[in-house]
Order: structure tokens, then sequence, then C-alpha cells
């Protein structure tokens, strides 16, 4: 099983009746999985519009006795913090987990902060599984103990456990209950006077978390000698396997540490009273070597301790740091480990690209050539999405991605200071459901003039098709352009990508609005994700007709390849463009692009007929 699928797997055994979360990689299959059997089962699984939604559903469901769950990426538990820290003051009725699944080295994110520090910022504890065998069984855990001391359980994973596979055993499938029963108390309305009184109540509570962590089972010692291994979960499968590897069993003690905060610190004061030396690795932020510091300080230990320097904390662990790192710290030479004939080989280099047929690639073909046209440089105030791909060459039009929402956030500002300059916001449809309708109402409000880009492919492409509210195919519709009228917003226009003169009309519109008015002008781009419609027309027996490049009347000047860059389009070696039909998904855009009108269809296309499958 995928680690997420193993989290998953835990929480149906522990008989999870509720979950919810906003889409982020590498969380995405937690909830994605229990999606697939949430009918048959009876639990209730929602994608909610952003991560702090999301956890006050499930929140609510915990204090109302149901066990519930919510998943997200490190940077979600940001947008959710205001709830989770809230969540430690009112306790719940029923078993609350949360998953944070964070990702050092930033396989997919735009920061690898370490989402165990929070764990110290709420008194929540965090327990970290060290596979996705010991993930199920640490998520069946967390819901029981939850349960048991009334306290919401942080489940950190990083994206090696969550999208690692691994074998599981399976258990038994828990009675699912989502029928809760509410007894109002005061402790779940945090005024001030009632918030008061849950501080102390939740130290208190802090104090049954780090008794029950000594006896956590999941906190394991292996090995012996008088150098003693301190290591949470993931990293210690590193150290372990070096260990066993050189047989260094008999040298090294280590403890490998699920509940990361707390410490087990009897636990830990035991075992270093049989050593000389504790090593301290664990991946990014010290958080255990300051707590381990913290109890030999205490306690008036006096051993050496040896944690990471400064430069080790970018990045994730592998075998090879931590063998470096083994070395330079216990002094036994640990033989760094040869990668593998496979890992040798190098790739050729493959720049992220907009996928074949992505709607997007012609609305930024037609805005690059129209503010050249213009000859204006406006700024790009960017966003998290697909559209963040439009960062690279050929249409370099993201200057600024910094969170989900940010983008208009920061056009409102770049507006204040520089009020000479154009500025384009970017924003996705589920993008701006999560975080972008209050800095939205914020320009309108306080009149920070931008043109608004909402790229509305009807879905949260990115992580995998969850659904956006812009989505008609679950739940109600909401529609962009009517939220934005409803706002205040005068110039709403919703265009279709391929259609280059409405594109284009839309544009000179919404720049007279910015620079006369003085106003924002919001352009809805809409048209299905690529892979979606794609999708969809197989699923019908539609027939994919590809395109093709006349070579007797393409002259090779390179605008298809170069500067529309659809993937499926290759340049000969004559420079001449070549279609590769396997990755050609037929939508036909690319034919704006040719200024000679060299691109043309295999066969006669209906794409008025094809429409259907679009929007
Ligand atoms: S029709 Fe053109 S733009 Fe569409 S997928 Fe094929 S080559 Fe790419
Ligand atoms: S844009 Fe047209 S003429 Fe230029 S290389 Fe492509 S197909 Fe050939």
């Amino acid at each position: 099983m995928l680690g997420n699928e193993a989290i998953a797997r835990g929480a149906i055994e522990a008989g999870v009746g509720v979950a919810a979360a906003y889409p982020g990689t590498p969380s995405s299959e937690i909830i994605g999985s229990l999606e697939e059997v949430a009918e048959d089962l009876g639990i209730y699984v929602e994608w909610s519009v952003n991560e702090k939604v999301a956890t006050e559903l499930a929140l609510a469901a915990a204090l109302a006795g149901v066990r519930s769950l919510t998943a997200m990426k490190h940077v979600g538990l940001n947008v959710a913090a205001d709830a989770i820290v809230s969540s430690a003051y009112t306790g719940v009725s029923g078993g609350f987990v949360i998953v944070s699944a964070d990702d050092p080295s930033m396989w997919s994110s735009q920061n690898e902060q370490d989402n165990r520090i929070y764990g110290m910022l709420s008194y929540i504890p965090v327990f970290e599984p060290e596979n996705p065998s010991e993930a199920k069984e640490l998520t069946i855990k967390l819901f029981n103990l939850s349960s048991e001391l009334k306290h919401p359980m942080i489940l950190r994973t990083t994206t090696r456990v969550s999208h690692v596979r691994g074998p599981v055993r399976l258990g038994r499938i828990a009675k699912i209950s989502r029928n809760g029963v509410f007894k109002p108390d005061p402790r779940f309305a945090l005024l001030p006077s009632n918030a008061r009184r849950n501080r102390i109540e939740l130290l208190k509570r802090w104090d049954a978390i780090k008794s029950a962590v000594e006896s956590f089972e999941f906190n394991r010692v292996y090995g012996d000698g008088r150098i003693l291994i301190i290591s949470p979960s993931t990293t210690f499968s590193y150290v372990y396997e070096l260990i066993q590897a050189n047989s260094l069993e008999d040298k090294l003690r280590v403890i490998k540490l699920s509940s990361v905060y707390p410490v087990p610190e009897k636990m830990i004061l035991r075992e270093a009273s049989h050593v000389e030396k504790i090593v301290i690795i664990e991946e990014l932020e010290p958080l255990v070597e300051m707590q381990v510091r913290d109890l030999l300080h205490r306690e008036r230990v006096n051993i050496e301790v040896v944690g990471k320097p400064l430069l080790e904390r970018a990045f994730e662990m592998n075998m090879n740091r931590v063998a470096k790192l083994l070395t330079h710290t216990t002094g036994i030479a640990i033989p760094i480990v040869e990668s593998s004939d496979r890992e040798k080989i190098e790739l050729p280099p493959r720049p992220p690209v907009l996928c074949s047929g992505c709607p997007y690639r012609p609305l930024f073909f037609e805005l690059k050539k129209f503010i050249a046209r213009e000859r204006i440089k406006p700024i790009f105030s960017g966003d998290i999405g697909c559209y963040s791909l439009v960062y690279y060459k050929p249409f370099q039009a993201q200057d600024t991605i910094i969170e989900m929402g940010g983008s208009i956030g920061l056009g409102n500002g770049f507006s204040v200071v520089l009020p000479d300059s154009i500025v384009i916001s970017v924003i996705g449809d589920s993008t701006l459901f999560h975080a972008g309708i209050p800095p939205l109402i914020n320009a309108v409000y306080n009149m920070h003039p931008q043109i608004i880009l909402v790229l509305d492919n009807l879905s949260t492409a990115m992580t995998g098709h969850q659904p956006s509210p812009s989505n008609p195919t679950r739940g109600r519709r909401i529609l962009i352009e009517d939220l934005a009228r409803a706002i205040g917003v005068k110039y709403v226009k919703v265009v279709d990508p391929f259609n280059a003169e409405e594109v284009r009309k839309a544009f000179r519109e919404a720049l007279k609005v910015v620079r006369e008015d003085r106003e924002v002008a919001l352009i809805i781009a809409r048209r299905k994700c690529a892979l979606l419609a794609y999708d969809d027309m197989i699923k019908s027996g539609e027939e994919i007709v590809p395109y093709y490049v006349d070579l007797e009347t393409c002259i090779g000047c390179g605008i298809c390849y170069n500067l529309f860059a659809c993937p499926a389009i290759i340049p000969r070696d004559d420079k001449k463009a070549f279609i590769d039909p396997e990755m050609c998904i037929g939508c036909g855009a690319c034919v704006i692009s040719c200024p000679f009108n060299a691109i043309k269809p295999v066969k006669q296309v209906d794409q008025e007929k094809l429409k259907k499958y679009w929007f």
C-alpha cells in the first residue's frame, strides 16, 4: 500500500466517521482513498474549499463524539492553524487526528517547513510513522489515544512515507458511526473567560500526554554500545539499515522515536545512563535535539550531545547523508553507499511544461502577444496551481508565487506602491475559492486596480482533479462570475481561452478599466482541464483526431514549438515542425500559432461538437 492509503486504512479500522481535506501533495491520496469507500462504509468524506474549513468540519464532528480526520500538506497547516491551535484548547469528545504531510526537499512545495514545531506551539502531540505499515497502526493508535485523552493528535508524515509503497497487514474494519451527540460545554466556546480555564486544563492534559508517550509502543530501542543514537521514524530507517549493513549492533544503541513531540523523557534518561555520548539524527529542524538537550540539562545529566550543524537542516535525509553524519558524529567510519547504476544514469533535462492541450497555453500565448503590442511590462502576481508553470519559458508570466490565494493579495500591494504599472494577478478556480476571495474583496473595497485572470479549468487539477466549487459534477456549482459581481467587481468577462479574438477583446477592455477607471477588471478563462476533456472523450468513444504540420507550407519559423510550446510539437532537423500523434490530443489550439496556416487536423473535425467535452 501507499503510505497515504495505509493511513486511510488505519482510519477505517479505527472507525473514522468524518474526513475532510483540501488537496495538496503529498497528502491528497488519504482523502482520495477514503472517498472511494465512503459510500459503502458510511463515512462522510469531503473535499472542502481550504484546510481551515476542512479542519473546522472535522473538529465539529470530534466535538460531537464522532471520530474524524483532516489531512493536509505542510503549508496547508498554516491555513488551518487558527482552528488547529484552538482545538487543543477545546479538546475533543471523539478521536481527532490531524495529518500533516510534510515535503522535505520541496518536491512539490514552496518551502520545507518542519510541522513538528506546530506541536510545540499548539500543545498537540506529534507522532511520526516509519513506513506504510506503521502508518496504519499508528493512525489507529492515535485515534484511540485521542478518544482516551480527549485531545487532538498530529500524525506527521513526509513525502518518503506518504508516497512510498510497502506491505501492510490488514485488520478488521471497525463499526463506523457518523452520528454524533453534542453536549454543550463552556470549554467549547473560547471566550476569554473560558479560554483561560481551558489553558490550565490543556496543560493538565499535556501532563497526561507526556505520561502516555513513556509507554508508547511505537518508540523502540535497538542495539547496544556506548553511543546512543536518537532518531525519529523516517530517518531511523536509514540509521538502522546502515547499522545492520556494517554490523554495528553492539557498538550503537538506537532509540527509534515515533512520539517526536513530546519525547519519552524517562526512556531517554534510562538509555542515556548506559552511554557516553548521544547523537541525534533527524530531518530538518532540531526539534528532538532541543528537547533532549533541555531534558539532560534539567536532570543534570552530563553527557555529550551531538546534533546537526546548521547547514544540514536543509533538504530531506538519504542514506549517504546519514552515513556521513554518523561517521562524523560517532567517529566510526561508515562507508558511503555506492549509488546503483540506475541512479548514475543521467537523464536528459526535462523542464516542467503545461500538458498537451492545456487551455492555459493559448491564453498566455495571446496575452504575451497583447502585451508586446501594447508595449506594457506588467507585473505578474502569480499563484499556486498548474499555471505556476507559466513561470518558465516561453511564457514567463509569474513574477511572484508565494502561497495559495496570494496573487490577488500581492497584486493589491503592487498596485499601491507601483501605481504606474499594470498588475496582472493570475489565479485558478480552486485557488480562488481556497483563499482568493478575501483579497478580491479587499481589492474591490480598497480600489486596488489590477487585471485578475481567473483560470477556471473546472477542477483542482494539479493535485489530481479533486472537485472545485466551479465544477458542476458534485454538489452545487458556484459561478465565479456571479461571485465576482456580488462582491462588486464591475468588469467581469468570461472567455474561452481557445477563442483568440474573444481573449484579445477582453484584455483590451480590462486594460482600459485598470488604466482609466482605476478599478479591478476580472477575466475568467474557462475551459476544462485537457486531461479531463481527453478522458471524457475516450470514455464516450469519441475519436481523437490529431493535428499535423503540412511540410509544404511550414517555413520552419519555430513559433509553434518555441513560443506556443505544446509538448507534442517538436522541431525537425530542418527546423520545420512535427506533431507527435501519440502526444497530440487533438485540441486544435495550436492552429492559431502558425502564421502560415501549416497546422491542420489529419481529418475534418467538428470543433463545435467537441465543445461539450471541454466546458
Ligand atoms: S492539437 Fe496542437 S495544441 Fe492540441 S495537443 Fe495537438 S499539437 Fe498540442
Ligand atoms: S509556426 Fe507554422 S511555419 Fe512556423 S514552424 Fe510551426 S508549423 Fe512551421
